[in-house]
């Protein structure tokens, strides 16, 4: 009887437990190879991301011997001659579990019916499939984005406010499969149109646009390649709605900088913030000084980004 190999090929789902294609793989062959396949798209991404993925690629080739080759994915799975290949798909397994219960309808383009139906679903079993192993010091979202952190398993810990994130995430993901386009195409064209501001922007690229919460969100993210949601939220829609700069060169800005940058979720929420996506309320303004009056009430997130403005500075002193 002849041996069967089958190939797992990871993409985004750099963990070895509660992965499910890995499961399948070694429940059914004799012999599993499990492979990454750098391909030059890959190498193209941001910088801090790039560092992530490398590290993790690291920790995994170590702990259950990944093969890491460089190339043409699927000449370089060929060259193994498997009998099966296993692949989680390109947003999580457990997105696409969701995404494939829910097949059958068009994608939603509000979030509220979609969170009914995701919330009424059974969340995924764990399943065994390798040794858990540590993450490297950085946000939630980072680990989530190269799949390190099982989006399942979160979620079976979840309280329903992350819950209801997740599903964000989700929501987005399934908006951008079925229509790959979003990333840079509105949903909604025409409702938007966009200033000419090279300074403007270039301000609000540097934190300097003298609005101080959003400043200090724009300078967090070139010293450490992330914002917190709520900065995050207002530095995007300060730029669309303040500035009338399009959306698209924010994405753009924000997908070079973010160590947790993934176009579904990068361009659903711009596309939300700037009223050209899924927000039914599309001509809503924030006020970012009371939005830092509620959400940095004890001024520590701003202290910390702009000591400049906060701290009396010496020459003050002798006026
Ligand atoms: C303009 C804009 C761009 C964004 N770009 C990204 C991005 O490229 N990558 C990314 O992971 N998140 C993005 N977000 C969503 C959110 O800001 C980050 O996920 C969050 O700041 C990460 O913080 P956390 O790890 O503490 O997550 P928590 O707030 O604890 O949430 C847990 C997880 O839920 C998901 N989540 C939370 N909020 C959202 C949301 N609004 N939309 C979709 N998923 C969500 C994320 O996977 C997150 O890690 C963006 C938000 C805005 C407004």
């Amino acid at each position: 009887m002849g041996v069967s190999r089958a190939v797992v090929l990871f993409t985004r789902d750099l963990r070895a437990h509660d992965h499910p294609a890995l499961a399948a793989a070694r429940a059914e062959q004799t012999e599993v190879v499990q492979l990454f396949v750098l391909d030059e798209r890959l190498l193209r991404i941001g910088t801090r991301r790039t560092a992530y993925l490398h590290g993790r690629l690291d920790a995994l080739r170590e702990a259950i011997g990944l093969q890491v080759v460089e190339g043409d994915p699927v000449e370089a799975v060929a060259r193994f001659a498997p009998d099966t290949v296993h692949v989680s798909a390109d947003v999580s397994a457990y997105a696409r579990r969701r995404a494939q219960q829910l097949a059958g309808r068009p994608s939603y383009r509000v979030f509220t019916p979609y969170w009914h139906v995701w919330r009424a679903m059974p969340l995924p079993a764990p399943v065994e499939s390798g040794p858990k192993l540590p993450v490297p010091d950085a946000s939630l979202s980072t680990h989530l984005h190269l799949g390190a952190v099982s989006p399942a398993e979160l979620a079976r810990a979840a309280d329903e406010e992350l819950l209801r994130n997740l599903c964000w995430r989700d929501f987005f993901a399934q908006l951008l499969a079925a229509d790959p386009a979003l990333e840079w195409r509105d949903l909604h064209p025409g409702r938007r149109t966009w200033n000419e501001d090279p300074e403007a922007f270039a301000a609000w690229k540097e934190g300097r646009t003298g609005v101080d919460y959003v400043d200090a969100a724009m300078r967090q993210l070139l010293a450490e390649g992330f914002i917190p949601s709520r900065p995050r939220m207002i530095a995007a829609s300060y730029l669309t709605k303040q500035l009338g700069v399009d959306w698209r060169l924010g994405a753009a800005h924000f997908m070079e900088h973010l160590t947790d940058g993934d176009v579904a979720t990068n361009s659903g929420n711009w596309q939300w913030v700037a009223g050209t996506g899924t927000d039914t309320r599309p001509n809503r303004q924030f006020n970012p000084e009371r939005q830092a009056a509620t959400h940095d009430a004890d001024e520590s997130y701003r202290r910390r980004w702009l000591p400049e403005r906060f701290e009396p500075q010496p020459e003050a002193l002798f006026e």
